[in-house]
């Protein structure tokens, strides 16, 4: 038991539970939370869900979030009730979408329930997505959006200004895109970076806060043992090898399924 723990925090793993589990909250609490869903919302939502069709990687090839954006896709205004008993009927006829109940947390469980879990499944899910947009292993490479390498980053813009439950989290999520000007990445492998270097900036300021797990301290990451290229001598990134690391970790190939390590 002891060793089982150790190896879990020594680690840096991705599991489908957690990417599985973000995903459910995502569509099942907070879009499915929203009075209405129109203009700008609607127009969030579309990029959100056409994103997560063509990168999230349901088990067995599953056609849920097909459904789900095509039916979206002609609409331009739904409550957040349309939205979540179309997410239900939608999880009922292709099921099992997810594998039965929600799960425990895996990479993202918390030393208590406090801590940890969706937040840190939604980064995951985010950093999975651009990773896997850059290695271009897509299904899809005809579709428009997937010529923009900014298309994913859009895609995490709408989504957190429009439906993540944390206000706060948000504001300082735009202002930071904004600052450090998200839609000017050029390239999809930029895309990964930009998004590496802004989860670093908020590991940063939330280092010591009151929402930071004892058990899990925020780190400028990845850790020095997971990845000693990815710092100079001079403990400047080496921002080639950070690249290298994050499109290993976060590749779907590199996704665990279920088992604890
Ligand atoms: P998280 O920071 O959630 O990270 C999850 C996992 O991602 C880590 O375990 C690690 O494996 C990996 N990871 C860590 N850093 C990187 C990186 N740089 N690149 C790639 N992978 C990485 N909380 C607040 O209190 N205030 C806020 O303003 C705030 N803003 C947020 C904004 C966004 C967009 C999101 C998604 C969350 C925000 N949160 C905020 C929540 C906070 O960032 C953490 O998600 C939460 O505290 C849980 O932390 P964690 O230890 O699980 O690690």
């Amino acid at each position: 038991e002891e060793q089982l723990q150790s190896s879990k925090n020594i680690n840096d793993y991705l599991y489908q539970i957690d990417l599985e589990n973000a995903l459910r909250y995502s569509i099942n609490h907070e879009i499915s939370l929203m009075k209405s869903i129109d203009g700008e919302k609607m127009k969030a939502l579309r990029k959100y869900l056409v994103v997560l069709a063509t990168y999230f990687p349901l088990r067995r090839n599953n056609v849920y979030l097909e459904v789900i954006r095509d039916v979206v896709e002609k609409k331009n205004t739904m409550t957040g009730e349309e939205f979540s008993q179309l997410a239900k009927t939608t999880e009922e006829e292709m099921s099992p979408v997810y594998s039965g109940a929600p799960r425990q947390w895996i990479g993202c469980k918390g030393s208590t329930d406090s801590y940890r879990g969706y937040p840190c499944g939604l980064w995951i899910m985010f950093h999975m997505l651009t990773v896997n947009f850059a290695l271009e292993r897509n299904k899809d490479v005809t579709q428009t959006f997937s010529r923009n390498p900014t298309a994913v980053l859009r895609a995490m813009h709408g989504y957190i200004g429009t439906f993540f439950g944390c206000a706060d989290c948000a504001t300082h999520f735009l202002e930071m895109a904004d600052k450090n000007k998200i839609f000017d990445v050029r390239s999809k492998d930029e895309a990964v970076l930009w998004l590496w270097q802004a989860h670093n900036r908020v590991n940063a300021r939330l280092s010591g806060d009151d929402t930071e797990d004892p058990e899990h301290k925020k780190i400028q990451y990845p850790a020095a043992e997971h990845c000693p290229v990815c710092r100079h001598v001079n403990n400047s990134w080496n921002e080639e090898e950070v690249l290298r690391y994050l499109k290993v970790k976060y590749d779907y190939n590199s996704i665990k399924f279920d088992e604890i390590s």
